[in-house]
């Protein structure tokens, strides 16, 4: 059995940005992810399927696994001669108990590695423009808990001593000891007009901040009701921290919205999302793998000089057509002397990669389109036209080319979809449990494994929305309901419409 180990790694105060390299490249390797709750559950999906996953989250006040059971879990996992990523917020070894974890696993003869992270104060301050050290009114920085140990008898943070730094302080876990913070600080000499900052889940789409003074700091928090994690920053530092009104008019900002993660723009879209302040959760509601029959793969490679014209329909159809077709020719050439086109520019972009100039691509990435581009293009009556697909091509290309171009016309199928169940992946069970705003549809496909596998299980009445009218069809279909039909099917019509309804 393979020596077990842990890595107590630190996730960054939120943002998925913040991540290191290092720690991202563990995520993908683990065998078991156990996490908290300050960790942005959404780091899961840098994991590899069939990582175990353990939320040992604890909201403040819901004390779900004790720190012994914590280690127990590292302890038996590591044992098990599994690797562990131990993913803690922030840096581990500030204020995260890391170092009482890395002495209890050493001393059960456990390997363990430590990856440091984006402390939140770090994180927290960059984020909204607050010069943590200035050489003109800064010179230091302190880092102090406003929470101790629950087994010390005397509070250990005397913040008295630290009113005259002439720095900036960063209080964690301070929000609950605002009055005493706040008295503490002016008794020691701290001036009652001191800037203050207090941001609370910093980094993160869901950030909220206000900036106060000392003396109203308890009043702030008590006003604005504002509740753990929050970090608090005191010092002149704090005067340059940017608007915070600024960047909150994200027009998604706090909307869960559901995507397909095998869509081929996945990542693109995800982005978009992303940058408008949403939180993107990403379905596995569909497997493409490379299908093809022999025998026509075979006579259609023989022929392929003969082809006037090459049709692809998706990236998927470019990447496994080239797959086999580079297990057949060495040399490029081989394709012939042919005219290209694509459905959509992403299609035409993973055509581009391998040096291939495309012909026509239509503006609408519908096959309707696609065909009129072609017949305005030239007129193609009994030229030769291969149309590479997948398994769920609709003929309506075929039939338009046949009998308006009146082509030849052969397809040739180089993938299959399959419906998945995502039920049991974090991600479907996020959804199930918790809800979404809004999941948006690209495809027929991956709305009927929606209706078949999660539809009447799903938590709440999310928007639905549809790429085009296959999908909407699909829809109806499955007697689900409509929010909106993007105008165009391409990614950014889709978001269009979801901003507008
Ligand atoms: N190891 C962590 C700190 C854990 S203590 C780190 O290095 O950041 C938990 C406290 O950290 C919270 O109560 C809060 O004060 C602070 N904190 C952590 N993440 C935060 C965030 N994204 N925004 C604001 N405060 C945060």
């Amino acid at each position: 059995m393979s020596e077990g180990k842990v890595y107590i790694v630190g996730a960054g105060p939120g943002s998925m940005g913040l991540l290191t390299l290092r720690a991202a490249d563990l995520l993908s390797q683990c065998d078991v992810l156990v996490y908290d709750y300050l960790v942005n559950p959404d780091f899961r999906r840098l994991c590899r399927r069939g990582c175990e996953m353990v939320d040992v989250g604890k909201a403040p006040g819901r004390h779900s696994i004790s720190q012994e059971q914590i280690l127990e879990i590292l302890l038996d996992k590591a044992k098990e001669g599994l690797q562990v990523v131990r993913l803690k917020g922030g840096d581990p070894f500030i204020f995260g108990r890391g170092g009482e974890e890395k002495a209890t696993l050493l001393a059960e003869g456990i390997e363990v590695e430590t990856v440091p992270g984006v402390t939140a104060a770090l994180g927290c301050a960059a984020q909204n423009g607050i010069p943590l050290t200035h050489r003109d009114f800064s010179s230091s920085l302190t880092l102090l808990t406003g929470h101790e140990n629950p087994d010390k008898k005397e509070p250990q943070v005397d913040f008295k001593k630290f009113a005259t730094t002439g720095g900036t302080l960063c209080i964690y876990m301070g929000v609950g000891q605002a009055d005493r913070i706040t008295n503490d600080l002016i008794a020691g000499g701290m001036s009652e007009d001191t800037p203050v900052a207090i941001i609370r889940w910093g980094t993160l789409p869901r950030q909220e901040s206000w900036s106060t003074s000392l003396d109203k700091l308890p009043g702030t928090v008590s006003s604005k009701d504002v509740k753990a994690p929050a970090l608090l920053l005191i010092g002149e530092a704090v005067t340059h921290m940017d608007d915070p009104s600024e960047g909150r008019a994200l027009p998604l900002l706090g909307r869960r919205i559901v995507v397909t993660r095998a869509l081929e723009q996945a990542g693109k879209l995800r982005h978009k999302l992303e940058e408008m302040g949403a939180e993107v959760l990403e379905l596995p509601l569909i497997k493409i793998k490379p299908e093809t029959s022999p025998e026509v793969l075979t006579e259609t490679f023989a022929g392929l000089a003969t082809y006037e014209w090459v049709i692809f329909t998706s990236t998927n159809g470019v990447r496994h057509f080239f797959d086999f077709f580079f297990k057949a020719f060495e040399d490029l050439r081989c394709l012939g002397p042919m005219r290209i086109a694509a459905i959509g520019d992403s299609t035409a972009e993973e055509l581009r990669k391998l040096h291939l100039q495309v012909d026509v691509v239509p503006e609408n990435a519908v096959s309707e389109d696609l065909a009129q581009a072609i017949l305005d293009f030239e007129n193609i009556e009994n030229l030769n036209v291969l149309v590479v697909t997948g398994s769920r091509n609709s003929p309506k290309l075929r039939e338009i080319l046949s009998l308006k171009g009146r082509a030849i016309v052969d397809e040739l199928q180089v993938y299959r979809t399959d419906l998945s169940d995502p039920s049991d992946t974090w991600e479907g069970l996020t959804l199930i449990e918790e809800g979404a705003d809004s999941i948006l549809f690209t495809s027929s496909s991956t709305v009927e494994s929606y209706a078949n596998y999660l539809a009447k299980k799903v938590n709440g009445d999310p928007k639905l929305y549809s790429i085009g009218p296959k999908t909407t069809k699909a829809l109806k279909n499955a007697e689900l309901p409509l929010a909106a039909e993007a105008t165009e099917a391409s990614l950014d019509s889709l978001i269009e419409a979801l901003l507008q309804s």
